[in-house]
């Protein structure tokens, strides 16, 4: 699956990094994290990252015309050879059709969308106890993916922290925006034969285990 353009799609705090993760390690594709980009944009508190600031901390979306331009620059730069997994890109129909439109430039296409399905009841529960690791990004949780010792990442020890936008209300308003502006998205691939839907209610393991079969 070298060179493949594949775009990993759920529902706020529904296992993406965890299953990023995985799928980065089966197969060679740059990982593309918006919410990555985002949130190192705003540490480094660069122009954009001023500007994405204010609608993160309140689980809205951050203007499209923000999240596609660091988008098309980091795109640009990856090795067509490699492929890229699209994590938490696009969210909007429009963001979808400024990702058909950059790749089309640079003679790519996106390949496979895989959709990991979580009712919203399951992901409050979640979220809540979720935690991260400032330096590496990495990505824990309290009961679900523990870290080796308690409060401290196993890559670099550095203390997990909460972020800011894993708290109940904010939680309801990123699910409330991902149901009115995402959903048009996944029919947007639906239509074109390329979404693969899959069951993400059971462990990371038993989630990554169903996508790794899409690879064989
Ligand atoms: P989640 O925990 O919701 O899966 P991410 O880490 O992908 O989130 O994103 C965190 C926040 O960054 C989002 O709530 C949103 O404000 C912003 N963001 C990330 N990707 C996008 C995007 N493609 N379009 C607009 N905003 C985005």
């Amino acid at each position: 699956m070298a060179g493949k353009n594949l775009i990993i799609f759920v529902p706020p705090g529904a296992g993406k990094g965890t299953q990023s993760e995985v799928i980065k390690e089966k197969i060679s594709v740059f990982h593309l994290s918006t919410g990555d980009m985002l949130r190192e944009a705003i540490k480094n508190e660069t122009e954009t990252g001023k500007l994405a600031k204010q609608y993160t901390e309140a689980g809205k979306l951050v203007p499209d015309e923000v999240v596609i331009k660091i988008v098309e620059e980091k795109v640009a730069s990856i090795d067509k050879d490699m492929g890229t997994l699209f994590d938490g890109f696009p969210r909007t129909l429009d963001q979808a059709k400024a990702l058909d439109a950059m790749l089309e430039k640079l003679g790519r296409s996106i390949d496979a969308v895989i959709a990991i399905m979580v009712p919203d009841e399951n992901i409050v529960t979640r979220l809540t106890g979720r935690r991260m690791c400032p330096a590496c990004n990495m990505i824990y949780h309290i009961t679900a993916k523990p870290p080796k010792k308690e409060g401290v990442c196993d890559h670099d020890g550095e203390v997990l922290i909460i972020r800011k936008d894993d708290n109940e209300k904010v939680i309801r308003q990123r699910l409330d925006t991902y149901h009115q502006q995402t959903s048009p998205v996944m029919d947007y691939y639906k239509e074109r034969d390329l979404l693969k839907e899959i069951d993400g209610t059971g462990t990371p393991k038993e989630t990554s285990d169903k996508i790794m079969t899409l690879f064989e």
